[in-house]
């Protein structure tokens, strides 16, 4: 699909995956195409990807740079395979999330055992910590051959001689998460930051710093501001009033915090005991029924409410043994 002269969409599936498919975006430059996000790594994406790049007449060996705006495996998976076939590609992401990377090929058992260890703090019982993985291992597919030509922190402009993109970093759905926007045009590439319809996942883990909600929301308000025509998301579809979208997810999160005073009322509990209280949109019944991982997410989306209620002076944190227990503050 083309968005504007020389800038397309490539909709690339993620086979067996609710979110359906990933939107990767092709910018034409005066030396060579710019790809952002690439895909989950399996052949039937990496065939989706050079089809759609053959339909306007552009191959692998025209890319000239990758861009990632984070690096889960849905927009990182195929840049192994990619820049097996173009070794020139120059690659750009945010230094933490390659970090991450790095540290899931060389550190994946202690990455695991820190994840545990939280679950633990938060009340997790124990049978359902036996299956805990970090990510699924297609990920790994983003070779550890692969090299950064360019570390990205925000404030950055990638520029190709056609199209500037401004680099604004977003931490909260993942700590190095990066928004670009391309001024000429008002155009927003949000990747996961900002979903039409989605509320990207906001979780507490061991490399989402301490109040990831809280830098989420933050990274919302650097958004406002930017006078903005389309929002080009990596998931679902494009639309046109980001900040209309920014109040709807606020107000999301508000009535959340709201449901998650609710029901800890007068009691202190833990952050398992909250959750399985707190309505989700899945397709099981109850808490019981959810998948293990399921519930472990939510788990981590229930800390992820608390700390940033904490910071807010909402709720106490009780430490009692190891254990971390919230109350609301009165
Ligand atoms: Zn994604």
């Amino acid at each position: 699909v083309q968005i504007v002269p020389g800038i397309h969409q490539i909709q690339v599936p993620i086979p067996d995956n609710p979110l359906g498919h990933l939107n990767s975006y092709l910018l034409e430059g005066k030396h060579g195409w710019t790809m952002i996000d690439t895909g989950w790594a399996t052949t039937q994406a990496f065939d989706a990807l050079s089809s759609g790049l053959g339909q306007f007449n552009v191959s692998l060996a025209d890319i000239s740079t990758i861009v990632i705006t984070h690096a889960h495996p849905d927009h990182i998976g195929l840049v192994g395979r990619i820049m097996h076939v173009n070794p020139s590609i120059r690659l750009a992401l945010h230094r933490w999330e390659f970090d991450f990377t790095q540290e899931l090929f060389s550190n994946y058992v202690d990455l695991r055992e820190k994840l545990i260890a939280i679950f633990r703090k938060h009340g997790v019982p124990d049978a359902e910590l036996s299956a805990v993985r970090m990510i699924p291992g297609h990920s790994n597919e983003f070779s550890r051959d692969v090299v950064p030509a360019k570390f990205l922190y925000g404030g950055e402009i990638i520029s190709d001689g056609v199209f500037d993109l401004e680099v604004i970093w977003t931490p909260g759905h993942s700590s190095g998460h990066i928004c670009l926007y391309e001024p000429r045009n008002k155009l927003l590439f949000s990747g996961d930051h900002v979903l039409p319809e989605i509320t990207p996942n906001i979780g507490y883990h061991s490399h989402s710093g301490d109040n990831p909600l809280g830098d989420y929301l933050c990274a919302l308000g650097k958004l406002a501001h930017l006078t903005v025509e389309r929002v080009l998301p990596a998931h679902e579809h494009d639309f046109a009033n980001l900040n209309l979208r920014i109040t709807e997810l606020v107000d999301h999160h508000r009535e959340r915090e709201a449901e998650v005073g609710r029901v800890i009322g007068s009691k202190t509990l833990n952050a398992w005991e909250i959750g399985s209280r707190l309505t989700w949109n899945l397709a099981a019944t109850g808490w019981d029924q959810y998948p293990p991982f399921q519930k472990r997410f939510a788990v981590m989306e229930t800390i992820a409410h608390l700390e940033h209620m904490h910071w807010q002076g909402q709720v106490d944190r009780i430490l009692n043994d190891g254990h971390v227990l919230y109350r609301v503050r009165r």
